[in-house]
Formats: structure tokens, sequence, C-alpha cells
């Protein structure tokens, strides 16, 4: 789309906390790049009308995320007791990659 300086555009306000009209006051690649809303006069990245994440659901995506990537460690099994008939493990740390000449 085209957008011109001043053109008044749909766009979700986080001051108004809804969509609002806004006029373009920034041009970036032929669209709008900042906007002004015009309810409430605040000048702000066009967001492409969609709402920004709230805190809420950043922090609830962090927990996610936190899962996904399995930061729960594994269950240890504790040295020295034969419980299944598995090897007992060794807890020593393998020897990471080291920079060898
Ligand atoms: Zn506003």
């Amino acid at each position: 789309m085209d957008a011109r300086l001043g053109d008044v555009i749909d766009d979700f306000c986080v001051k108004c906390r809804r969509l609002t009209n806004h006029s373009v006051v920034s041009l970036m690649n032929g669209g709008a790049a900042k906007v002004r809303c015009r309810t409430c006069y605040s000048d702000h990245d066009y967001r492409n009308e969609q709402a920004p994440p709230s805190k809420k659901d950043l922090k609830k995506a962090e927990l996610f995320n936190a899962v996904l990537s399995g930061v729960t460690p594994p269950p240890a099994p504790p040295d020295g007791v034969s419980g299944d008939g598995g090897e007992p493990k060794k807890t020593a740390k393998k020897p990471g990659k080291r920079a060898e000449a």
C-alpha cells in the first residue's frame, strides 16, 4: 500500500488501548513507519493494527519457553545404590571441547 504523510489509517493505540484513527507522520518503504493517534495525539511506530503483547502474555511465553527448553533437571539416580541393575553412573563431567592445537 502507498501511504502518504497525513493519511488517516487505523492502528492500535496503547494509550487508548484500542484501534483508533491515526495520522501517518513518518514513512518507510512506501508504508507507514510512525503514526500519531488522533485521539490522544501520541506518536508511535505503526503496528499494522496489531495489539502489542501484554506483559502478562510475555511472562506466559517465557514460562512456556522455559518448559520447552527442558529447564527442569532430569531425575538423578542416587550414587552407590543399585536399583534396577543398571550401571552406576559417574557424576564426573565429560571433558568439554578444548581448543587443542
Ligand atoms: Zn491514542
